[in-house]
């Protein structure tokens, strides 16, 4: 008889494990790193970090492949090719940061705004971000501007925070869950635990959105939206609850500026703001007493309609004397809207008597008393169990900002923000507009060899704050913050290099970019991007953009065209920080954040790009940076500044175990233990609120309390949902001549149109263009489960799942067209055409196309074979996204952006499709010439292998 072979089941693969902070997305899951001899054997979740609980995606656990890609670099290259050849030699380090200390330490003495630092889906923003302000340039951004700005910007302005990293649903306790245009890649696991939440107490999940696939696969009711018009769908539940009485009076009159009273003077300079008392409060009209009253007062009882006196003549009515005048219009009717959105007039009003039957017939009640902000003792929490989340397929249009206050106003009129059931905060949010900073880099702010005196990066509540010149001319190389993007608070990264090359505003000298992969798939209109950053001077012959600096880990299409480039290490390679001073892991039950530390050991010439800002600092001698004998302040490079820096006495990027002994949290003198009391505690910290703590924090005194103690908030004082936004009136009236400062003439109707107080929908403007018809139908990608950008279709595992990608197309599309799976099309948009390979699909909005995001490879690129499927049968949509808008009769054009925040009209694409001959050959296009390989990248394998050698530790 033949012997058997033993197989042992459970080898011992690893002699040692690390915890750190997974990087494959962006949602920052805890893991474990199992490792034997130094070498990684496989990635587990981390089951006690607050985050993931122990799960793990596909992108999580091909971190191994990451980590070991041949597509890492491996020493600093200069350029020594034309741009984009990829033509490199290597250099040592000593030189790269000599180079690059040369021509920022020129630029500072002579006009640091010369500089545009912009980071990609760079983690470590509270570093970055105050490198520039030591710096002292304000063309800093990350990539926010493309990304969902409009979320963050409307959800702030409106009640002091937003989805994502700023709230989350109550998982646990809603009975009705929506959620607009999301796709797989923020919150991917947090969603996937949460839905399973859902799904396992039968509350209902509806998922809105044009495509359904990811989350909405598993939706209760998917509601196939045309792109563009969520907005106008939500004003239309909003109507239906109007109509039939279905919102929280109480909610209104004590949470939010419901009643706050409202001049009405037509013409006056004071049209549609807040009527205030002499201290500047803004009043109410009292029911009883028949005057105007503090309405934060205990006792009040705010009217919420009805046009009144005011005791000096003028006329006001409430806020949402407004909100009802506007939204019981008929054009906010089902039937009106049914067409438009492409979802049935039956199906809102069922869905609007849905969410009125969750939120006032089904409340969730616990027993915890606490006390509001007024004084009131409630003896329980009550609250309407409707909660919702949206993420980019929302903002990521022309109308986005306005259609994310739009969802707002949904959830604020239910009553059900941060109450039991609702959408919650994520300390260190809420936090009310006024206690956040203003942009910084007017003229006098920004000066040879000096820090700006503040983040460049804020708020602004009015005109006065903007970064103009005394003409109205943009003061930012990106346009934010200017009469063109007014409340840009994410920068525009998507419009640094278009400006840069025309020097529009000015002329800059060096492009620095982190992460981003700005000539490939991160580029609106990538063949003009790439033209422009190769574009010459016709009588000098040197670069338009006269010099690039970038930094990355991997060979991405962006690396082509730096005149040298630092790489950076991966991200178990390096410490990092999650910090509660920029983009924490916090939950709603309590603050949390997190490092990362190095838990392999570069095998290259490789430096953490952290570490590189902080040792170019020193070298520049940054305030901040250095010594007062011009030594380095953190000679031991980020992990140093981890420890040590302080924001304010007190205050570091790390929150947990601060103090001498490491007993205190939040504030707390620097701890030199720090680190490694992370590390025992799995590399992260969090703080559980009490109960009384835990929902209403904008009014909740228990919360606020303790929000002021840790420095969330300045003061522990109510922060009120903003239904109606006075800053934006502000910039109204300024557009109608009113203020000191004012839009110069070509700006006004535009801001007069979308500075509009209360939310409203207009048709994105890709759809307003003359021709819009003839691209019928709408563009837009979406995230794949198991991708992340450019670095997942990369990694040798993910590549095996989403090696190249289709453009999806509704089933009565195909049919019309002859379509069938497989076969070729032209998609023209526009600004450009490319071919695509098809797939026909019945589960997406009859009027659009999708594919994934960020599969398209140029050949040459990430160390793959040029004739790998990514590069030959990928393709991207971005070619033919036009990042301007067609020219005004000026000559000058608007940005492909929404018109408030700047944010990049990603998904207002329109394009026709056409079937490509039977002859054409069996490819994707546009074809781009193929990018050399820079010396010291590892040989490119035919096929990659991770765990093959070790399979013989299976067999005892
Ligand atoms: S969801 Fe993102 S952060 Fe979490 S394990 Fe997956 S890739 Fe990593």
């Amino acid at each position: 008889m033949k012997e058997r072979q033993r197989v042992n089941t459970s080898p011992v693969v690893a002699d040692e494990v690390k915890t750190t902070t997974c990087y494959m997305c962006a949602c920052r899951c805890g893991i474990k790193v199992h490792l034997r001899d130094g070498t990684i054997r496989y990635i587990e979740g981390n089951r006690d970090h607050p985050v993931n609980h122990g799960v793990l995606c596909a992108k999580g656990s091909a971190g191994i492949m990451h980590q070991y890609s041949p597509a890492r670099l491996t020493k600093p290259l200069k350029r020594i090719g034309p741009r984009g050849s990829g033509e490199f030699e290597e250099i040592e380090w000593g030189e790269a940061l000599a180079t690059a200390t040369g021509w920022l330490r020129d630029i500072r003495a002579r006009n640091p705004r010369e500089l545009a630092f912009f980071t990609g889906r760079d983690q470590s923003q509270a570093l970055t971000g105050w490198w520039a302000q030591q710096f002292g340039t304000p063309n800093y951004a990350a990539h926010g501007g493309f990304c969902s700005v409009n979320m963050a910007a409307a959800g702030i302005y409106t009640m002091g925070g937003a989805f994502w990293e700023f709230g989350e649903p109550d998982w646990a306790l809603t009975r009705y869950f929506m959620m607009f245009g999301v796709a797989e890649d923020h919150d991917s696991n947090p969603i996937k635990i949460g839905l399973g939440k859902l799904k396992a107490r039968g509350a209902k999940f509806v998922s809105v959105n044009p495509v359904r696939t990811g989350y909405s696969a598993i939706a209760d009711e998917w509601l196939g939206v045309t792109p563009g018009t969520d907005g106008l769908f939500v004003l239309s539940l909003v109507h239906e609850l109007l109509k039939a009485g279905k919102i929280d009076a109480d909610y209104l009159a004590r949470y939010t500026n419901a009643p706050w009273l409202v001049i009405r003077d037509p013409g006056g300079a004071d049209d549609g703001l807040f009527a205030r008392d002499a201290e500047g409060r803004p009043m109410a009209w009292d029911r009883k007493l028949r005057r105007p009253v503090d309405p934060a007062a205990m006792h009040a009882r705010p009217a919420l309609t009805g046009e009144l006196a005011l005791p000096d003549g003028r006329k006001a009515v409430p806020a949402f004397h407004l909100v009802a005048e506007r939204y019981l219009d008929a054009r906010y009717a089902p039937e009106v809207v049914a067409e438009r959105t492409g979802i049935p007039a039956a199906t809102i009003k069922r869905i609007a008597a849905e969410l009125a039957h969750a939120a006032f017939d089904q409340p969730v009640s616990l027993d915890v008393p606490w006390t509001d902000s007024a004084g009131r003792r409630h003896e329980r929490m009550v609250g309407r169990p409707v909660a919702v989340h949206a993420m980019r397929g929302i903002s990521a249009h022309a109308n986005g900002f306005h259609t994310c206050r739009a969802i707002h106003l949904l959830q604020i009129i239910l009553g059900s923000v941060d109450t039991p059931g609702g959408w919650r905060y994520k300390p260190p949010y809420p936090k009310s507009l006024a206690s956040l900073p203003k942009p910084c880099g007017r003229t006098g702010e920004v000066a040879p060899n000096q820090p700006l005196p503040g983040p460049h990066l804020g708020f602004p509540s009015g005109p006065e704050d903007l970064l103009v010149d005394k003409d109205g001319k943009p003061l930012c190389i990106d346009k934010a913050f200017s009469w063109e993007a007014p409340l840009a608070i994410h920068g525009a990264m998507h419009l640094v290099i278009t400006n840069a090359w025309k020097g529009d505003p000015y002329k800059i000298d060096t492009l620095f970019f982190y992460m981003a992969n700005m000539a490939w798939n991160s580029a609106m209109n990538t063949q003009a991007t790439i033209a422009m950053l190769t574009d010459k001077d016709e009588t000098t012959g040197a670069y338009k953009i006269p010099r690039i600096l970038y930094s990355d880990a991997f060979y991405s299409e962006m690396v082509a065209y730096a005149d040298l480039v630092l790489p950076d290490t991966t991200y178990l390679e390096r410490w990092d920080c999650l910090s509660l001073l920029d983009r924490p892991i916090s939950h709603a039950d309590g603050p949390a954040d997190a490092i990362r530390r190095p838990v392999v050991k570069p095998d290259r010439d490789v430096r953490p790009f952290q570490d590189v800002l902080l040792d170019l600092g020193a070298r520049l001698g940054l305030p901040g940076m250095t010594k007062e004998d011009g030594s380095p302040r953190y000679p031991s490079g980020y992990a140093d500044y981890l420890v040590n820096h302080e924001r304010r006495p007190g205050v570091g990027p790390l929150a947990g175990w601060r103090g001498k002994d490491g007993g205190q949290h939040g504030a707390g003198a620097v701890n030199p233990d720090q680190l490694d009391r992370y590390i025992a505690n799995g590399c992260f910290w969090k703080h559980k609120l009490l109960p009384e703590q835990l929902y209403f924090k904008f009014t909740n005194r228990a919360y606020l309390d303790y929000a002021a103690k840790m420095g969330f908030v300045v003061k522990a004082e109510p922060i009120v949902h903003q239904l109606y936004s006075e800053e934006l009136q502000r910039f109204r009236l300024a557009a109608r001549g009113h203020g000191r400062v004012q839009p110069p003439a070509e700006h006004r109707a535009r801001i007069e149109t979308y500075f509009d107080p209360l939310p409203f929908w207009y048709p994105p403007f890709e759809d307003a263009l003359d021709g819009s018809d003839g691209y019928p139908l709408q563009a837009i990608t979406q995230r794949p489960m198991a991708m992340y950008h450019s670095w997942g279709s990369q990694n040798a595992w993910l590549r095996q799942i989403h090696g190249s990608n289709r453009l999806y197309v509704p089933r009565a599309v195909a049919e019309r067209l002859g379509l069938a799976d497989d076969d070729w099309v032209w998609a023209t948009s526009r600004t450009g055409r490319i071919k695509a390979q098809i797939r026909v699909m019945s589960g997406v909005n009859a009027h659009t196309v999708w594919t994934w995001n960020a599969i398209g490879k140029r050949a040459g690129a990430w160390n793959l074979d040029p004739e790998s499927p990514e590069a030959t049968r990928g393709f991207l949509l971005n070619h033919l996204i036009d990042e301007l808008l067609p020219p005004r009769p000026d000559g000058t054009a608007y940005a492909n952006a929404d018109p408030v925040t700047g944010q990049a009209a990603w998904f207002d694409l329109r394009v026709r499709l056409e079937k490509a001959a039977a002859t054409e050959v069996a490819e994707s296009r546009p074809f781009f010439t193929p990018i050399q390989t820079p010396p010291g990248l590892a040989p490119r394998p035919d096929a990659l292998r991770y765990g093959a050698q070790f399979r013989d530790e299976r067999t005892p």
